[in-house]
């Protein structure tokens, strides 16, 4: 196949192209950097079968030859970005979304949406099936990842709905890993780069709220399968084990030997969901998949490479 995947230099994205790569596939990656990190990538460059393109698919998209495949990852994800870049996320995920629509149309692709948990917003049902729509605050800080991630989907919907354009729709739930930025903002990076730093983790409220954990392998292990089903609407790819944010600093502490401890400062987001936790009985009926790396596992993996690129 012929993929091509906006977003290629991000987190997701780069995973995503080490897996088409190493299963034979062509991969074109269209990334704009403003997230992405062309180090992500560069063990690609000089591959025959690996190009990259630095555009920005708010703007028209325009690629020779033929794709089989279209995979829209490009979006800042960490919270962080919702109060620096949120014209940017609210674009990529609506113009851009629509520009890698028409570009799958064009070349008879199928196409594939990375959305998010985020639909969910604070969720009011727990854990979050497919079905439930979700408890948005469209004005809120967090309302420009999640109502254009809305968006994305509606208008996902319609194109398969109007030109019977071939779709899918993954809804990620937290995913951590290589390759996250050290100043990404979001917790798994926070916490790591200080326990390493021998700084005490900033716990955000309580930390009594809760994320459930997907380590990257798996999570992109389930876009794969996800890719190659036949199923059109939204499915949850995410970890069932639910963990508050006191026990993620207690076990990243343990795992990293750091005595410093936490301190607890304010929430930053009013509207900052008070749990998550994915139903995933759709992904394991329907895909065959379920997360295998445990927490500890996973976070050892992103620890020894957080220490590598922190020297
Ligand atoms: N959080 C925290 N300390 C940090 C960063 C985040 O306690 O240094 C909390 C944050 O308030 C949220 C949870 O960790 O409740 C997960 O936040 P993250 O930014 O990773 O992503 P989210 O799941 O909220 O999109």
């Amino acid at each position: 196949m012929r993929v091509l995947i906006t977003g290629g230099a991000g987190f997701l994205g780069s995973h995503l192209t080490d897996r088409f790569l190493s299963d034979g596939h062509e991969v074109i990656v269209l990334d704009n950097l403003i997230t992405g990190n062309l180090e992500n990538i560069a063990h690609h460059f000089g591959n025959e079968h690996f190009q990259f393109i630095k555009h920005d698919v708010t703007n028209y998209i325009h690629v020779p030859g033929p794709l089989d495949v279209v995979m829209h990852f490009a979006s800042p994800a960490s919270p962080v970005d919702f109060d620096r870049i949120p014209i940017q996320i609210l674009k990529v995920n609506s113009l851009g979304a629509h520009n890698a629509l028409g570009l799958a149309m064009n070349k008879g692709a199928r196409f594939f949406l990375a959305s998010t948990s985020e639909v969910y917003g604070d969720p009011l049902v727990h854990p979050q099936p497919e079905t439930y729509w979700g408890n948005v605050n469209p004005i809120g800080i967090r309302g420009v990842y999640d109502e254009s991630k809305r968006f994305a989907e509606s208008i996902t919907m319609a194109y398969h709905r109007i030109h019977g354009l071939e779709t899918r729709i993954v809804r990620i739930f937290n995913t951590y890993g290589p390759r996250m930025r050290l100043n990404d903002g979001r917790v798994i990076p926070n916490f790591v780069s200080q326990a390493l730093r021998g700084e005490p983790l900033t716990i955000y409220g309580g930390g009594r709220q809760t994320r459930s954990f997907t380590f990257v392998e798996d999570e992109v292990d389930g876009f794969y399968r996800l890719l190659m089903s036949d199923e059109v609407y939204p499915v949850n790819i995410g970890n069932t084990v639910e963990t508050t944010m006191i026990e993620l600093a207690e076990l990243i502490n343990r795992l990293t030997g750091n005595e410093a401890g936490m301190v607890f400062l304010p929430l930053p987001h009013k509207d900052d969901p008070k749990k998550r936790k994915p139903d995933i009985t759709r992904a394991r009926s329907i895909l065959g998949w379920e997360p295998t790396t445990s927490l500890e596992a996973g976070l050892e993996q992103t620890i020894a490479w957080f220490r590598q690129q922190m020297g």
